[in-house]
């Protein structure tokens, strides 16, 4: 499970597309607004709640599932979402 707490930053786009936010949008957590997007915990939190709800999902592909260790990537239907987390 991911804990919003811990995450620097979400992504919500199309999936397999580019991740430079021309087919998406980045969120910063509240405490980290050091980035380059706005603060927006709520929406943040949105898309780690349907990120955990993704890993949970026994039907979640997991060929769809990444956990690079610094970020985790679920992709459901035709979104991609990402969760990057704090250094
Ligand atoms: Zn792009």
């Amino acid at each position: 499970m991911v804990d919003a707490a811990k995450v620097k930053k979400a992504y919500k786009g199309r999936a397999k597309r580019c991740c430079c936010g021309c087919s998406g949008e980045y969120f910063y957590n509240g405490g980290y607004t050091g980035g380059d997007g706005p603060a927006d915990q709520q929406r943040l939190e949105r898309i780690v709640r349907r990120i955990n709800k993704a890993l949970a999902d026994p039907d979640q592909p997991k060929d769809q599932t990444w956990n690079s260790g610094d970020h985790v990537a679920v992709e459901v239907g035709n979104r991609l979402y990402i969760a990057y987390f704090s250094e």
